[in-house]
């Protein structure tokens, strides 16, 4: 398949600024976020293509290779030769893209070096949460073992690249004469290195920590949700340098008797033939507290009872889902003599005959009401 044009996918010109390339990025990123397209795989790819687009054309040195060459400029080993990035690659530009706080964009149009940042990389965990945590919302409090900067340790500008983390490098390439910038090898493209170390630091002057990070999850969310708790990864070495990010995979723990689907919640109730025939009424735990219902007497195995908005919040706010009670009624299975007497002579009997009415719906028809 022919990959599309990277100005077509972020929808600009070819003439656009720089300024208008990151506002487009931005506006994609947000649009086809995953937090706000939970498996929704065409929303994915159009994020991915999105940031492999961004990368491409919010550097400049790319960007003229792309324009002169198009995609075949990455293929044959630079670039993303088709595999494109992956999400921790596009989180990472976040800090660029979204973050208030990390300066300017030092050189872009200008003509100059991008200045160096360093991010350190993400870290990752799983939470738990019942069915009761989820109806709820929840702040989770967990225990992260993340890198930090040491105490005391400072950092100076690298000489070798002049705090700029690249090295410019002159390679003939079957285009002609190519000036490539590289990273520089004495910071790995931090732009600074280690001044002073207190001791117990590793070569980069971190220490590992163990913290307390609190977690806001909101109401609904659903397994495999990603949540992304910003700064809260692992931090790198430097001044300039920013942390990575805490991402936070939420896990639902199996109800024991309550399932799932969406923002629904189904729950199984058996009753005694003699409850169905009779009517009762029982008291029901769902997950937002204890509930009173009622079974009509001459209630039929099957019937499906709807509490409206006892269900679960939808994690996208169109409201609360229901709680449906499906009502099953047990059949004994043993019968003592004088009972099984009594049934016999049931046999012919009008009342205990099956005849059932247009309002005794068929399994289809609930199932088929319950979706619209
Ligand atoms: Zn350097």
């Amino acid at each position: 398949m022919a990959k599309q044009d990277y100005y077509e996918i972020l929808g600009i010109s070819k003439s656009a600024s720089q300024a208008e390339i990151k506002k487009a990025y931005r506006k994609m990123a947000i649009k086809f976020h995953p937090d706000k397209n939970p498996d929704n795989s065409e929303a994915e790819e159009k994020f991915k293509s999105a940031a492999e687009a961004y990368e491409v054309l919010s550097d400049e040195n790319k960007k003229a290779r792309y324009d002169q060459y198009g995609h075949a400029a990455f293929e044959g080993g630079q670039g993303f030769g088709g595999g494109g990035m992956n999400m921790d690659d596009i989180f990472s530009q976040f800090g660029d893209i979204f973050g208030g706080g990390f300066g300017g964009f030092g050189g872009f149009g200008g003509g100059g070096q991008r200045q160096a940042r360093v991010k350190g990389s993400n870290l990752r965990i799983r939470v738990k949460l019942t069915l009761e945590e989820i109806a709820k919302g929840s702040e989770k409090k967990v225990k992260v073992r993340r890198k930090v900067q040491a105490d005391g340790v400072t950092y100076k500008t690298c000489t070798t690249c002049n705090g700029s983390g690249q090295q410019m490098r002159v390679t003939n390439t079957i285009l002609g004469r190519m000036q490539t910038a590289t990273t520089c090898g004495t910071c790995h493209g931090a732009g600074e290195i280690l001044n002073k170390k207190p001791s117990g630091a590793d070569a980069q002057g971190m220490i590992v920590k163990e913290e307390t990070v609190s977690i806001n999850i909101p109401e609904g969310v659903t397994e495999g949700v990603q949540l992304k708790v910003g700064g809260k990864g692992n931090e790198a070495p430097g001044k300039n340098s920013i942390p990575g990010d805490l991402l936070v995979v939420i896990e639902e723990v199996q109800h024991e008797n309550l399932k799932r689907e969406g923002s629904n919640i189904h729950y199984d109730l058996y009753v005694s033939f003699s409850e169905a025939v009779l009517g009762v009424s029982k008291e029901i735990d769902t997950v937002t507290g204890k509930v009173k219902i009622k079974i009509e007497p001459g209630t039929q195995s099957g019937k499906i009872l709807r509490l409206k908005g006892k269900g679960l919040p939808s994690i996208e706010h169109y409201g609360t889902g229901d709680f449906l009670i499906h009502v099953n009624v047990w059949t004994p299975q043993e019968l003592a003599k004088d009972q099984r007497k009594f049934f016999e002579s049931m046999l012919d009997d009008e009342n205990f005959n099956p005849n059932p009415q247009k309002s005794d719906k068929s399994f289809f028809e609930k199932v088929k009401d319950m979706f619209s």
